[in-house]
């Protein structure tokens, strides 16, 4: 196995930024390699694949459907398999060159970089620009950080046969720009089911055309822009030191906008952007007297104690003190269920929606010091409970 060479503009990490973003890196901090991502095993690891797992991926086509109970229904995987298509088309199209973008590998450029460069005085003026372009295409967050190595992974795989090869990143990218995707509520709330999964894929699919289309923008201005969604690093990182919101036990990050109700992309660029900074909420606080998450994972996925650099498997980024799930654990029952499971996002108290005002006045109590009584609030509401596919389905 080869290591990646260096990649991008990096700096070295700046100790204040991450102990306002709550990073914190031990001395076996070791980049992640992309073959050990829990989805990437299932294909090559027989400790992970199974006929389980064969059936959760076959699902995905509509000439497999596993299971027939309620949320699990032809028309469910219907809604699920058709939200997914666009991030589909995307992810597949190279799929004879051993590349498949947006996950595997990033989006590949349909836009050559201009051959003249708009001249950018004012960065702060171009990352508002930025965020602006970001919303009109439809992202729902957007938040600007540096480049960082260490979040990117030390080698990605082609899907044809899991063999390895360094990331390769365009020299002199210094900028990161993290997108946010809000998944549906009501969808939300009928996890676990694979109709609740259309929330998950239609976001896949939305963010698929968001970050092409922002990275085309970026390459008309002249500048290098590499449109990525799973593939290339992780991105809760970025996320967090873009100031979008806090990590959680859950391993989601927590906004204010959308509680956890997000899911993430990012594009890379040499773009003179300046850099947004962390927002502590006081989220952290909150799951440290809370585990409704880690309660409700039906196979106990997820961490009860206080963060800790301790792995359960291979699947877990070594060296980096945070809430760590066991991956191998999770996937197994998303197998089992032919669909995703985001129970532990349902329950979360921060799963609201905060256009209400009573959700604000919430979350304002939640990272208070009165975050015992927030909590104690959100268990009498009911709030938590899951809705029946069938309501979904009858509006
Ligand atoms: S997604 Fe489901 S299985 Fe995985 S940690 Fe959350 S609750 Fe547990
Ligand atoms: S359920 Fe509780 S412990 Fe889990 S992420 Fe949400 S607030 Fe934190």
């Amino acid at each position: 196995m080869t290591s990646a060479p260096a990649s991008g503009h990096n700096l070295p990490p700046d100790p204040l930024l991450d102990a306002a973003a709550g990073i914190e890196t031990t001395a076996d901090f070791t980049r992640f390699r992309q073959r050990d991502d829990v989805f990437t095993r299932a294909f090559w690891d027989d400790t992970v694949r199974s006929k389980q797992s064969d059936a959760f991926f076959a699902s995905y086509r509509m000439d497999a459907n596993p299971r027939k109970g309620e949320g699990f229904q032809q028309k469910d995987f219907a809604l699920r398999n058709a939200a997914w298509l666009v991030s589909d088309i995307i992810s597949n199209r190279s799929a004879g060159d051993g590349v498949r973008e947006g996950f595997q590998a990033p989006i590949r450029a349909d836009t050559p970089v201009a051959p003249v460069q708009v001249a950018i005085d004012d960065p702060a003026r171009m990352a508002t620009e930025v965020k602006r372009i970001a919303r009109f295409f439809g992202a729902d967050l957007c938040g600007v950080t540096g480049f960082d190595e260490r979040w990117i992974y030390q080698t990605q795989v082609d899907t044809r046969d899991f063999s390895e090869s360094p990331v390769e990143m365009p020299p002199g990218m210094t900028s990161v720009i993290v997108l946010g995707h809000q998944m549906d509520q009501p969808l939300v709330q009928t996890y676990p089911s694979a109709l609740a999964g259309a929330a998950t894929g239609r976001e896949y699919s939305h963010e698929a055309a968001i970050v092409m289309q922002v990275a085309a923008y970026i390459r008309n201005l002249g500048y290098n822009a590499v449109a990525s969604m799973n593939d290339t690093g992780l991105v809760i990182p970025f996320a967090v030191k873009a100031g979008l919101g806090e990590y959680a036990r859950n391993q989601l990050v927590i906004t204010p906008e959308f509680g956890p109700r997000l899911r993430f992309s990012k594009i890379f660029t040499d773009l003179p952007l300046s850099h947004d900074t962390p927002k502590p909420l006081g989220v952290k606080a909150v799951c440290d007297i809370c585990t409704r998450c880690a309660d409700a994972c039906p196979v106990k996925a997820l961490p009860f104690g206080a963060p800790s650099a301790e792995t359960q498997n291979r699947s877990a980024i070594k060296g980096v003190v945070k809430w760590t799930s066991d991956a191998e654990k999770c996937f197994g029952y998303w197998a089992k269920l032919a669909s995703d499971c985001a129970i532990c996002l349902r329950v979360c108290p921060f799963n609201r929606d905060f256009s209400k005002r009573r959700n604000r006045l919430w979350l304002k109590l939640a990272l208070s010091p009165l975050r015992r009584l927030a909590l104690w609030l959100d268990d009498q509401s009911g709030r938590a409970a899951r809705l029946k596919p069938r309501d979904w389905w009858a509006g």
